[in-house]
Parts: structure tokens; sequence; C-alpha cells
């Protein structure tokens, strides 16, 4: 089975399991939306060529957030994406705000690919607080979560200059523009 197949079969696989859900924003975007942009955002910034990345960034949401099991990828994908989903899936039964922590805690420690598509991630979420903010996020919320992103990134410096640079860049638009809406 090649590269580009699997690419395909993984966007096929996540946009059925994604199925009827949206993303918090008040345009309701299909939430399968976000883990296409996270790969997009890695192959285009961040010049990622390794296939099980990219494969790994279409699927990172899909054991957190949908009924599908670790056996399922692993059978239909591989041992390794398998593995960076696992290391980019919460553990839904601990406290938001400990999950919070423990992303922090655990981010210097995971594997490059990991680290790869949580940039990716950081990247995409903080760009929608930015620009199309979870329904009834106050300012305070949205300057907290960018604060929490940045603490997460922190851990993984030195993965990929040019995710970096860019995730630099977009922290300090979203600031000028939540300080702009502030006045
Ligand atoms: P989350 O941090 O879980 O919500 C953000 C997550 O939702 C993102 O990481 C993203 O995850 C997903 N998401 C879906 N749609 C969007 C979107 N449009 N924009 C950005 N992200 C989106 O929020 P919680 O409700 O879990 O709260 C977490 C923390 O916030 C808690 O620790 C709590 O203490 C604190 N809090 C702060 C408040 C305040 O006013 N300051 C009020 C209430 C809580 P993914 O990549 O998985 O899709
Ligand atoms: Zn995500």
């Amino acid at each position: 089975m090649n590269n580009l197949n699997n690419l395909l079969k993984a966007a096929s696989f996540a946009a059925k399991k994604h199925t009827g859900q949206t993303r918090k924003g008040n345009d309701a975007a299909p939430y399968i939306n976000h883990p296409l942009e996270v790969a997009v955002i890695l192959s285009n910034v961040g010049k990622v060529e390794d296939a099980d990345v990219l494969i790994a960034a279409i699927l990172h949401d899909t054991i957190e957030d949908t009924e599908t099991g670790a056996d399922e990828i692993r059978e239909l994908f591989g041992e390794t994406v398998c593995g960076y989903v696992l290391e980019l899936t919460d553990d839904k039964s601990l406290p938001k705000q400990m999950r919070k922590d423990l992303q922090v805690e655990h981010a210097p420690h995971l594997s490059t690919g990991a680290k790869l598509v949580k940039l990716g991630d950081k990247i995409s979420n903080i760009t929608d607080v930015t620009n199309n903010p979870p329904d009834g996020w106050s300012l305070e919320r949205r300057l907290e979560y960018i604060e929490w992103g940045e603490k997460v990134v922190a851990g993984m410096r030195g993965t990929n200059e040019h995710l970096e640079h860019f995730f630099d860049e977009l922290i300090a638009q979203s600031r000028e523009k939540l300080s702009n809406s502030e006045a």
C-alpha cells in the first residue's frame, strides 16, 4: 500500500469517524476540517514529508473524540501511526485542568513525530481561538488558551524551525488582534 493511498484512506477514515461533529466556533464548521488543516500546516509550513506523521495528523483526534480503538488504527495504518495517535490522546477520565497541565509536562518527552503533530494542532487551534473562537469564550479565556499553548510549545523547541517560527508569528498576531478587540 503506497503512502498516497494511505493518506487518502486516513482522510476518509477520519471523516467517517468525525461524522456529525462540529468545531466549537460560531460557524460550526465540520470537525474534520481541523485534522485536515493540521496535516496541511505540517506539509505546507513545516515541509514535513513523513507520511506516518501526516497520517497521524489526520487521525490525531480520533481516539480521543470518537469511537475509535487503538487496535483499529494499528491494523489499518500500522504501529508507528498508532503510537503517535496514542501519544496525542489525552486521558479523558482526568479533570480538564489536569489534562492541560499534563500536556505541558509531557510535551518535551513526546517522539519527534508526535511533537510535529502537536505543533500543528496548537497552530490550528490558536488560529481558531483568534479568528473563530468557541462560543461563549471571554477574551480572558482566549488569552489563557494562547498562554497555555505557548507553554506546551516551549517544551518542544528545536523540533521544526518553520513551524516554530510560524507559531511565534501567529502568537504575536493573535495578541495584537485580541488586544485591539479589548479596546
Ligand atoms: P478546551 O481547552 O478543551 O477547549 C479548547 C479545545 O477545543 C481545543 O484545544 C480544541 O481541541 C477544541 N476546539 C474545538 N473547536 C475549537 C475552536 N473553534 N477553537 C479552538 N479550539 C477548538 O476548553 P475546556 O472547555 O475544556 O476548558 C479547559 C480549561 O479552561 C479548564 O482548565 C478550565 O479551568 C478553563 N476555563 C477557563 C474559563 C475562563 O473564563 N477563563 C472558563 C471555563 C474554563 P482539539 O484539537 O482536541 O479539537
Ligand atoms: Zn486537534
